[in-house]
């Protein structure tokens, strides 16, 4: 047997049984491609539901507020995912019978289709002969292969596209696919790898050099960038102020309380009253523990203010307890589930 027959054969016995996995309707191949997009599947799995349940089509979700998309993506962070969620099937949805392409080039059209997740979709919907490159399968042929180049470099990549084109059964698209994603997911994993059980151990080149978690070669790690925001927590009349964040910035389009200030460097010292014109009392100011994203580390705090007068800023007035209605970090929303200081703002 070659390396894709013994990895199809030891997919047929160890496939993870995934709701996407048992249909070729693209919709859901789609919905669960993006979503599982820097998300891992047990975490993703909850929103993939909870997403079909709410917007059981293309043409529903197309007609869905964006305000709602994003209530349904919090807690999975990289929210430009949902608004192109939103705006491919909108674009779909305006065709005169809604569809989508069954090429990874026309699908790589569509906001959000980068060339792994176009290949997936259509090689799970339409069996499209191309492979997939996503971490797993990455992992595993750099492995098998002991490709010395990080994934990350051209020529890295390169060594990983020509290797896999090899390897790859173009009769046998989706299920090839499939295979060596859950093949990367639950055998070939980054850490201690279940050699001994491996099906192509014999022919691996990491395996042989006794070394498989020093593939893929890594690049040298950037320290995250420090970031310190000072939130003002406007409460005029049992409502809260909040402001949408811009698209070219973390969390985007997310919600709010808006911002004193914004910097990388700490404790700027700003003062909300003489920034601001203020007209009320500040009630207390709380320092958020460190919030970790991808590329930055937050350190936030928050000033609440109970105010006598509505401010001169822009932004949206919410009451007090319907703050969840509104897609918002998951720093702020932590904060405002925080029972400890809800009786400063609920009443
Ligand atoms: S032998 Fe080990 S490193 Fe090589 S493919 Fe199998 S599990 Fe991965």
């Amino acid at each position: 047997m070659n390396f894709s027959s013994k990895i199809i054969f030891w997919y047929s016995l160890n496939k993870r049984d995934l709701p996407w996995r048992n249909t070729r309707d693209p919709y859901p191949i789609w919905l669960s491609e993006i979503l599982l997009q820097q998300t891992r599947v047990a975490q993703g799995l909850p929103y993939f539901h909870n997403f079909l349940d709410n917007y059981p089509t293309l043409v529903a979700l197309a007609k869905a507020p964006e305000e709602h998309v994003f209530r349904l993506w919090e807690g999975l962070g990289y929210y430009n995912r949902a608004r192109n969620l939103l705006k491919t099937a909108k674009i779909l949805a305006q065709k005169p019978y809604p569809h989508f392409p069954n090429t990874p080039e026309a699908l790589r059209q569509l906001p959000g289709i980068g060339p792994y997740t176009a290949a997936a979709i259509a090689a799970f919907a339409f069996d499209y002969p191309s492979p997939a490159i996503d971490g797993n399968a990455i992992r595993v042929i750099t492995r098998y292969l002991a490709i010395d180049h990080p994934p990350q470099k051209a020529l890295g990549m390169e060594q990983i596209k020509l290797g896999l084109q090899k390897l790859f059964d173009p009769k046998q698209a989706a299920l090839f696919n499939q295979a060596l994603m859950d093949f990367g997911a639950t055998l070939c994993t980054p850490k201690k790898p279940q050699c001994q059980l491996c099906p192509i151990a014999a022919s691996c080149s990491a395996f042989a050099l006794k070394s498989p978690e020093a593939f893929p070669k890594k690049l040298p790690k950037k320290p995250k960038k420090e970031r310190h925001f000072t939130f003002l927590m406007l409460i005029y009349q049992q409502k809260v102020l909040l402001q949408q964040r811009s698209e070219k910035d973390i969390w985007a389009g997310l919600w709010q309380f808006p911002i004193l200030s914004d910097s990388f460097l700490p404790d700027p010292k700003t003062q909300a009253t003489k920034a601001l014109p203020l007209k009320g009392e500040l009630v207390k100011t709380l320092q958020l523990p460190p919030h970790l994203l991808s590329h930055q580390k937050i350190h936030a705090n928050i000033q609440i203010w109970q105010l006598s007068e509505p401010p001169p800023i822009e932004g949206r007035w919410v009451p007090t307890n319907q703050t969840s209605r509104l897609g918002m970090p998951r720093l702020l929303t932590r904060f405002l589930e925080n029972e400890q200081w809800q009786h400063l703002w609920l009443h």
